[in-house]
């Protein structure tokens, strides 16, 4: 499915920690992008991970966009709202047979981890987002597996990458405004889990089901996120859900050259609020980062 003719762009924190100027960055291209076509901007509140996140963070973001400027739909979608919909999502996935039970711990991939070095022939490949799940769940027999759920052992759910891929009959294809069109490469990322153990999705799942829900018509977002998009465009082809436009922006850096962690106080917005700088030096400050 492609896109629909309306410009509708989102912003979609996470409120586990303060914003800081990368969001900054972020939500204002999001915003100046909407505005310059004449569109809507949207705010999501990314809140699946109920124990990371928190009510006061969520007060803390609309107070640092209002003093950022920024104007957004009222109807503001939390994720944490919305389980429902992307659990209709994973059923679907599951009932295409496209879904396992893992029931690793870290400690347990680890593990796996270090035997396969031992034998390189084994060595499990590396991804952008760190170490591809290296299989030990799916290869388990109906019966392990049955054993498994009836000891209650916690277990999130995977997608099962080849079998995905063995359903499509031709390349897919995704458009990031500023690299150009993309061959979807969604192995980047291995057997994504898409309902963690502590709940029934999962980043990637409930984002492409919000982005399709909300017709989002572009998706502007940091560049770390780039190798998701390849993955998310197998999801919409399952699941037949729309395919917007991407662009995916530099990250902001700090002077050592890493990236922004919501855990440096130096640059949250509520700390640059607090010092005294207006809203119209942001911009400014951006750049330095850049
Ligand atoms: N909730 C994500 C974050 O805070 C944003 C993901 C996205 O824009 O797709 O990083």
């Amino acid at each position: 499915m492609t896109q629909t003719d309306k410009i509708i762009t989102r912003f979609a924190p996470s409120p586990s920690g303060e914003l800081h100027l990368g969001h900054a960055y972020s939500a204002r291209l999001n915003y100046d992008f909407a505005k310059k076509h004449g569109g809507q901007f949207i705010l999501r509140i990314e809140d699946i991970d109920l124990g990371r996140c928190n009510k006061g963070y969520e007060e803390q973001i609309y107070e640092d966009l209002k003093w950022l400027g920024l104007k957004w739909e009222t109807q503001v979608r939390r994720q944490s709202d919305h389980f429902d919909d992307y659990l209709l999502a994973l059923n679907k996935l599951d009932d295409m047979g496209l879904l396992y039970p893992c029931f690793c711990t870290r400690k347990d991939i680890r593990a796996e981890i270090e035997e396969s070095s031992r034998a390189p022939h084994l060595k499990p490949a590396f991804g952008p987002e760190g170490l591809i799940y290296p299989g030990i769940c799916k290869n388990l027999s109906s019966d392990e597996r049955a054993q498994k759920m009836a000891d209650g052992i916690p277990h999130a759910m995977r997608i099962d990458l080849e079998k995905a891929l063995s359903l499509l009959e031709t390349p897919l294809y995704w458009t990031d405004l500023t690299r150009g069109t993309q061959k979807a490469c969604p192995k980047i990322l291995g057997d994504v889990v898409l309902a963690r153990k502590d709940f029934p999705t999962s980043y990637h799942l409930s984002v492409v089901v919000d982005d399709h829900i909300q017709k989002i018509s572009h998706v502007i977002r940091g560049e770390d996120l780039f190798y998701a998009s390849h993955f998310h465009r197998l999801l919409q082809h399952l699941l037949n859900l729309n395919t917007p436009l991407y662009n995916h922006h530099a990250l902001l850096k700090s002077k050592e050259g890493t990236k922004f962690s919501k855990r440096e106080k130096s640059v949250t917005i509520k700390s640059i609020r607090e010092s005294g700088v207006c809203p119209e030096e942001i911009d400014g400050l951006i750049k330095n980062y850049l």
